[in-house]
């Protein structure tokens, strides 16, 4: 879908599917360094990370697992509620494992740090995060994102998996949703 289908919903574009292609190919490369000669399985949270984990798994030059899991923090509102509910879990143990986190966006960062630690509860080896998007209130939770695609400021934003109230995750870049959307 692109900018021309949804109108004046978006106020402007915060990443090109350019953008993000070559973002991907570079933190792709640096996990294939990083994790070299290690085990590597990406859980992806499930829905925003869908199009991270497809495109980032691909650019990879290394064999890798996917999981899957789906956490609630949300609703269907543009706050994080801080409550964070298992919807789907892994499919399989992960004690040992060699464990990426790929995530759309950390806002307030509670989700991942939730998450981060129940992972880690659960006996994988490392547990590490990478986040597409990191906004500045991410920085009042301390949680240690090791690869971020983009810094980007506080408005809340949609595309490449990004939903507002499960619409907007099909557009190939990211872009700030317009006020008039949700005031
Ligand atoms: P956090 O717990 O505040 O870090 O946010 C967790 C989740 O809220 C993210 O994984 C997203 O699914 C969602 N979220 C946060 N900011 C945005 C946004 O700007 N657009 C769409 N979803 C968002
Ligand atoms: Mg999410």
């Amino acid at each position: 879908m692109d900018l021309s289908a949804v109108g004046n919903d978006v106020e402007r574009v915060v990443a090109t599917e350019e953008q993000l292609k070559a973002k991907i190919k570079e933190l792709a490369q640096r996990v294939d360094e990083d994790y070299r000669d290690r085990d590597l399985l990406l859980v992806g949270v499930l829905k925003g990370a869908v199009m991270a984990m497809a495109d980032l798994a691909r650019a990879l030059q290394r064999h890798v697992e996917m999981d899957w899991m789906a956490v609630s923090s949300y609703g269907s509102g543009t706050k994080s509620s801080g409550v964070v509910r298992i919807l789907k879990d892994l499919d399989r143990d992960i004690t040992g494992r060699e464990v990426l986190i790929v995530e759309d966006i950390v806002d307030s960062g509670l989700t991942l740090s939730w998450l981060k630690a129940n992972l880690e509860s659960r006996g994988a080896k490392s547990v590490e995060i990478l986040a597409i998007l990191r906004k500045p209130d991410a920085a009042k939770v301390d949680v240690p994102v090791k690869y971020v695609g983009f810094e980007i400021p506080s408005d809340f934003v949609v595309g490449y998996g990004l939903d507002f109230n499960e619409l907007y995750r099909n557009l190939p870049f990211i872009g700030v949703l317009a006020k008039h959307k949700y005031t």
